[in-house]
């Protein structure tokens, strides 16, 4: 999508279960950067979705959410363009979620694979918290009450979209009238960025990141153990770049394609070893993170005025959802007290 087509309401967020990683910059990150131009954007702290599976640790989600506006303001979004926001400061996103919870059925819940592939990668079993069950909903409550149209959103996400829009699609039915708007998600350049340890998918809760934060020892330190091909023995050797961490990198930062691609070739055919490109990953995820680390260290030393900012924008966006919540519910034929 053109970021100078017309104006759309975005919404997207993030858990505040760690801080940022590489993973957020490519699959979103980098884009609310560019929509926050010429979209309406709303960047949601989804602290209550934090804690459906930490609620026993509530401290964590607290603490990291200066982490994430830290984060934020360091890669470029501008509080003057983008409304940042915290979940649970906005009472209406949780009404919402009740109100949605009553027309969504347990299987269609349970049918969701990211929320499967969770369960299991989490060992929850019998113990699964039924908050952690239900997060989609409280995704398409959260997405519905700004009436967002547009998602930036990693891979991962994309069931959520699908899950958030039949939600759209009951509840319109429902009322006999188009309120609710139906969203579309708008993925990165890279959809899912694996992990440095080969896993499929960087993520905070599967301690495989890289940190937007980190130092230039922490970028060659995981570069330098970072998984490549295995069969890839002498630098003479025909190597795989499919499945090659450094490869999927290299295609994911490397401002020249050009060279990435005359390097997949050179790696295939024998001869380009895997020190060399590692340097080359290397250099350019050191000049990536640099000025992002230097902006983020002096953020992160004024953490009264990253909460103001994330208190300003909150009181915007109590407006907004109140707004969706109260026609809803007019719509719906109940009272509105107060
Ligand atoms: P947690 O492990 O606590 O769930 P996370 O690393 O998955 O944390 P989230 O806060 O759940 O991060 O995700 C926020 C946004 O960043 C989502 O849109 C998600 O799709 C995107 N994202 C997270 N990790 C990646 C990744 N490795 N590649 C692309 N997008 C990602
Ligand atoms: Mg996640």
């Amino acid at each position: 999508m053109s970021t100078d087509s017309q104006p759309q309401t975005i919404l997207t967020g993030d858990r505040p279960t760690g801080a940022l990683h590489l993973g957020h910059y490519v699959g979103s990150l980098q884009q609310r950067v560019a929509l926050q131009h010429h979209h309406r954007q709303f960047v949601l702290i989804a602290d209550l979705q934090g804690l459906t599976d930490n609620g026993s640790d509530p401290a964590k989600i607290a603490r990291n959410i200066p982490q994430v506006m830290a984060d934020y303001l360091a890669v470029g979004l501008d509080p003057e363009k983008t409304t940042f926001c915290l979940q649970s400061a906005l009472p209406a996103l949780a009404e919402l979620t009740m109100l949605y919870m009553n027309i969504v059925t347990v299987s269609r819940v349970e049918r969701n694979p990211t929320v499967k592939n969770e369960i299991a990668q989490k060992g929850f079993s019998r113990s699964l918290p039924v908050g952690f069950m239900v997060y989609p909903i409280s995704q398409a409550a959260d997405i519905t009450a700004f009436n967002a149209t547009l998602v930036p959103v990693g891979g991962d996400q994309l069931p959520m979209i699908e899950q958030t829009n039949e939600i759209v699609h009951k509840m319109n039915s429902l009322l006999g009238k188009p309120l609710l708007h139906s969203c579309q998600a708008l993925t990165g350049s890279t959809d899912r960025l694996p992990g440095i340890d080969g896993q499929a998918k960087m993520s905070k809760s599967l301690g495989n990141t890289l940190l937007l934060s980190a130092s230039d020892e922490e970028i060659c330190r995981a570069v330098h153990a970072m998984y490549t091909d295995p069969g890839h023995l002498r630098v003479s050797d025909p190597g795989k770049v499919e499945g090659n961490v450094v490869f999927s990198w290299l295609d994911a930062f490397h401002p020249d394609k050009s060279l990435v691609a005359e390097m997949k070739a050179h790696y295939q055919r024998g001869g380009l070893g895997d020190r060399l490109c590692k340097k080359e990953l290397e250099a350019c995820l050191i000049a990536l993170l640099t000025p992002v680390r230097e902006r983020r260290a002096t953020l992160i030393a004024e953490p009264d005025y990253l909460m103001q900012t994330l208190k300003a924008g909150t009181q915007r966006a109590r407006e907004v959802t109140q707004r969706t919540v109260d026609t809803l519910k007019r719509e719906l034929g109940l009272p509105i007290m107060g």
